[in-house]
């Protein structure tokens, strides 16, 4: 696991400048523009030789002092906040793709990021490849010479197979593509997506960093490792620069995008990443717990947690994650019926969307997430009908397991 040696660093990171206040958090610097003194420093900052700050579109004194303190957690190359998760994904790939390229990736996708990439993307010229990311040669098989990034989830969620790594990234460097990853389902404080070879990893804050469903957020973490003059799209940038991807993304591509996190959701998530790691290990080994209590319960079919032994990705979350593999699990009932039914008698635990909100949340995916696919494309991306997803909050075990208990007994 990684070392925790971050965390105090973290907290007592201090901003550059002298405050006026000696205020001790980072104020919310709520302007939009910035004065300067002369015009040949406005000058120098609006042509990019210096790095004050011009726009707030393009940055912010309080969202950069959030990207810096992610920066110390990760020892990335480069952090970007946008203002949702899907706006992280989204400028990621107006980065790296071009008309005729390709995406390498799963069909077991975040639902709106397989529509992006089916609907969005597409429209643009850029193809995406589905096939079995838990087999090495059938991914080497899919990627050519067009191919901009091979993309996973670290967990993919609802379907929970785990993305082996270290084997995705000797696939797509072996073939000169970066391995883009979506690691929102275990934060970067507990796992470092770049010792297993991840170049680029996008988060949607909106989960465990906001600190209990506070805001919208994304982050853009570039670990500087790929040789971005085997990029197609970013070779002219590139040099012997590490820096052509973030120089690309914040030169160009967001701010003409104009998804920059706000100043206001940097404090809120900047708050929400000093008590990260605590809220983590507690929200992980609650599920756990749970996960294990929850197969002995009449009723419940089976339950999908990946620490769990006998879990088909047992050993590669090990690897990656240690004992503590996320703070979501699924379980089956019987039917959509019975699904149906025991969501409607919980008492506790919260009928909702999103993830890691200090409550619990558990939904249906099929008939809420996946409910305007087709019955065909469920199929195919394994979405069952029997399934539940639950995302485990800071309540205590016994307390989720009662609420659980009367939900499911026939007795009324
Ligand atoms: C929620 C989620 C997203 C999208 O994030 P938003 O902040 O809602 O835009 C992307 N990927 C995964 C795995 C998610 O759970």
């Amino acid at each position: 696991m990684k070392s925790k040696a971050y965390e105090a660093r973290l907290l007592h990171k201090t901003y550059p400048k002298a405050d006026p206040y000696g205020s001790l958090s980072m104020p919310v610097y709520h302007t939009l523009a910035y004065e300067f003194e002369t015009a040949a420093e406005m000058e120098e900052a609006f042509c990019g030789r210096t790095d004050e700050h011009t726009y707030s579109r393009v940055s912010n004194p309080t969202v950069q002092h959030f990207e810096e303190r992610v920066k110390e957690i990760t020892a990335a190359h480069g952090v970007t906040a946008l203002n949702s998760g899907m706006a992280a994904i989204s400028n990621t790939f107006f980065t790296l793709a071009w008309s005729g390229s390709n995406i390498v990736t799963s069909r077991h996708l975040f639902g709106n990021t397989y529509s992006f990439f089916t609907n969005t993307l597409s429209a643009f010229g850029v193809e995406v490849r589905f096939c079995d990311l838990t087999n090495p040669g059938e991914v080497a098989a899919h990627i050519d010479g067009q191919t901009c990034a091979l993309f996973a989830e670290v967990i993919t969620n609802p379907q929970m197979e785990v993305a082996d790594l270290t084997a995705l990234s000797r696939v797509a460097h072996a073939a000169n593509v970066p391995l883009v990853v979506d690691s929102t389902l275990v934060p970067f404080s507990h796992f470092r997506a770049a010792d297993f070879g991840v170049d680029i990893e996008v988060v949607s804050s909106t989960k465990y960093i906001s600190g209990g469903a506070t805001s919208l957020g994304g982050l853009i973490i570039d670990y500087g490792q790929f040789h971005w003059s085997r990029s197609p799209r970013l070779q002219s940038l590139a040099g012997d620069s590490p820096s052509a991807f973030h120089l690309k993304l914040r030169r160009e591509v967001h701010r003409n995008l104009g998804a920059y996190m706000t100043p206001e959701v940097a404090y809120l998530q900047s708050l929400g990443l000093e008590t990260l790691p605590v809220r983590y290990e507690r929200h992980a080994a609650t599920c756990r717990s749970l996960a294990e209590q929850l197969r002995t319960i009449p009723g419940v079919v089976g339950v999908t947690y990946t620490a769990l032994a006998d879990n088909p990705f047992y050993q590669v979350s090990r690897r990656q994650f240690g004992d503590l593999p996320g703070a979501m699990l699924t379980f089956d009932l019987a039917s959509k019926e019975h699904c149906f039914r025991f969501l409607d008698r919980l008492k506790m635990i919260c009928r909702a969307t999103n993830l890691f909100d200090n409550r619990s949340l558990i939904l249906h995916p099929a008939s809420t997430i996946y409910g305007s696919f087709t019955a065909e494309q469920r199929a195919l991306m394994d979405i069952k009908e029997t399934t539940l997803r639950l995302s485990v909050g800071l309540e205590g075990v016994d307390s989720l397991l009662a609420d659980i208990r009367q939900a499911l007994s026939d007795k009324r």
